[in-house]
């Protein structure tokens, strides 16, 4: 993980799917328009308890295709179609 995306030298994200979204923490599945790299991209809204600003801690993951997959399954549920 990663706070900015390095697939290439212009990376360009754009959101495939979002995979999780609350309200202090989401994830989201991105794809690079430049080289087609997925990303998965995770923020988190963390309190600050030492007085100052809240602050929202964010990183990208780089997946592999088998990775990118488990993630477009898993949006449409566990249970296999019959
Ligand atoms: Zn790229």
């Amino acid at each position: 993980m990663q706070p900015q995306p390095n697939c290439c030298p212009n990376p360009h994200l754009t959101i495939v799917q979002q995979l999780c979204w609350m309200p202090s923490h989401g994830q989201n599945l991105q794809r690079c328009r430049h080289c087609g790299t997925y990303w998965r991209f995770d923020w988190e809204e963390r309190m600050n308890f030492e007085g100052g600003e809240d602050y929202v801690w964010e990183y990208y993951t780089c997946l592999t295709p088998e990775e990118t997959e488990q993630l477009r399954k898993g949006e449409e549920g566990d249970f296999p179609n019959s």
